[in-house]
């Protein structure tokens, strides 16, 4: 049996950043999470660098970290954020009296507003409805939750960390200081005698926590989000209301995602969009962006997320509780709830000062410090050299090398991503679409896989085909509606042409 410091169990941005900020301070920590790293809600989100804008009115707390934290994201993580700045319109048919209460709420938390004259809103955003009466800019991003999250196990594991995706925590017995766990590659199973655990579980932190027969107070929430073909805004664009469904749209790299629905989830596996919340989220959004209707979903995919105690859905904090679950026993053990992507580095530090002290560990936390990214792609042809410094941060030149020594044959054009990328990473021990398509963002472009399918399961191997079908089609069913139809109808053909489909 093997010793070690701290065990994190979870490999979303939470107990990534944790693992990372433990290892800069030379604490021997090893990773485990059940599936691959941002499988859950850290790969399942908007994206949103929050300003802090979002939460003044309700949640000022919560603003007031974002506040902070999405300053020093700009400038630790900026190969993979975009600072667009982002707008809040406010339409005749909301509450008239949000905008005051909102510019009040927002000063007082710290975030910068600018007042925009219709006319400045209409020339930046020219797909808004021109009817709406009031807007304001704010300093909101776009982040890429999975850059970051890969740039953040990738940093960790530099420092010394050990992160090991596909292991699964089953039992942890905290009277003798004992943690089981699965292998699910091959089914084996082992033993840990960590000095400290770290519960960092996203939507299954109670579920984790019930293994040390531990009782935690968490509400689970999931949100479905819809992607479009394309750039409709160039800024983040909010409804200035109180949050609600259908309210946010996001730039991405030539998509644009409409968020969110928000509704208890049955578990952290309660994550199939369908096409009720689609319909629901556009037929909303319509109010801020008439033109939506016409634009082509691509896909649909909802995330589960853990809330704080205190309310359900909207009215949850998302704020978050880090709980102390006592160092009387063998072993510490801490449970993190709550949350976002853009306070994930904050979380992080205030988990591992904890751990520190238990430790009896004097450094102090550098994550505020040092750049996620070491890398600025120099080597890389300038063709490519944004993409790659933008996807894999830190890792892009060791992705182009690959390409270089593998081949850089286009393997999916929607999203131009080479051969040499998906080999390094199928040669890393990534296996099946979904672990490809996380790091690459092959498949992920306007035809899902339509197009790349047999490229792809030549490369990843036997049984790829069903399974990157599959995986596509979940997010895909709930967005056969208008345009989209025409698509889904010619994927149909292709997949029995395949012979993936009868
Ligand atoms: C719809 C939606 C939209 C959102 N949009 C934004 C946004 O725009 N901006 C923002 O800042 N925040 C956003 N958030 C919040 C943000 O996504 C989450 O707060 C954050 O990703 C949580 O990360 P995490 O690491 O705590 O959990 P997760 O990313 O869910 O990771 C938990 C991990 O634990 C693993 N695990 C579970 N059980 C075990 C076990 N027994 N053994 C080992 N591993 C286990 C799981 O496999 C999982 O990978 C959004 C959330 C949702 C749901």
């Amino acid at each position: 049996m093997s010793r070690t410091e701290v065990l994190i169990i979870g490999g979303g941005v939470t107990g990534l950043g944790t693992a990372r900020d433990l290892a800069m301070r030379g604490v021997n920590v090893i990773l485990m999470t059940a599936s691959d790293v941002c499988s859950g809600a850290s790969g399942r989100n908007h994206g949103m660098l929050h300003s802090g804008a979002r939460y003044a009115v309700r949640d000022p707390e919560a603003a007031i970290e974002c506040v902070s934290e999405s300053k020093v994201l700009k400038s630790i993580a900026n190969f993979c954020v975009e600072d667009t700045g982002g707008l809040f319109v406010h339409l005749p048919q909301d509450d008239p009296g949000f905008p005051g209460m909102f510019r009040r709420a927002c000063a007082s938390c710290g975030v910068g507003i600018e007042q925009l004259s219709t006319r400045e809103a209409l020339d930046m955003e020219s797909a808004l409805a021109p009817w709406f009466d009031e807007v304001l800019a704010v300093p909101d991003a776009v982040i890429d939750p999975m850059s970051l999250g890969l740039a953040n196990a990738y940093m960790a594991d530099r420092c010394g960390a050990d992160i090991r995706t596909h292991h699964q925590v089953e039992d942890i017995d905290l009277m003798n200081g004992i943690v089981r766990y699965r292998d699910l590659t091959n089914g084996e199973v082992g033993e840990l005698r960590p000095e400290v655990t770290v519960n960092a579980a996203g939507a299954w932190t109670a579920e984790v926590a019930g293994m040390a027969d531990l009782h935690l107070n968490v509400t689970t929430s999931r949100g479905t989000l819809v992607v479009f073909e394309g750039r409709l805004v160039d800024r983040l664009v909010n409804r200035m209301r109180m949050p609600g469904d259908g309210d946010i749209f996001v730039p991405g790299v030539g998509t644009t995602v409409l968020g969110t629905t928000s509704s208890p989830a049955s578990s952290g596996n309660d994550d199939l969009p369908t096409g009720a919340e689609v319909s629901a989220l556009v037929e909303e959004a319509r109010a801020m962006m008439p033109g939506v209707v016409a634009h082509r979903p691509i896909r649909a995919f909802t995330g589960v997320r853990a809330l704080t105690p205190g309310g359900l859905g909207r009215d949850a904090s998302r704020n978050f509780t880090i709980v102390d679950h006592g160092a009387d026993m063998s072993m510490a053990m801490l449970s993190v709830v709550g949350g976002k992507l853009t306070t994930y580095r904050l979380m992080a530090e205030r988990i591992s000062d904890r751990i520190a002290s238990i430790l009896g560990n004097g450094s102090s936390c550098r994550t505020h410090l040092e750049l996620l990214n070491d890398d600025d792609g120099d080597e890389i042809p300038e063709a490519h050299r944004a993409r790659f410094c933008w996807q894999y941060g830190p890792m892009a030149s060791e992705v182009w090398s690959s390409c270089q020594d593998r081949g850089a044959e286009e393997i999916c054009s929607c999203q131009g991503v080479l051969r040499g990328e998906v080999e390094h990473f199928v040669g890393l021990g990534a296996g099946g679409m979904g672990e490809i398509a996380r790091r690459t963002r092959a498949g992920m472009g306007y035809c899902q896989g339509t197009g790349c399918l047999l490229r792809l399961s030549s490369i990843i191997g036997p049984g790829a085909m069903e399974a990157i079908s599959r995986e596509r089609e979940r997010g895909l069913l709930p967005v056969t509606m208008g345009v989209q139809m025409r698509q889904s109808a010619m994927r149909d053909c292709l997949m029995r042409v395949y012979g993936v489909r009868p």
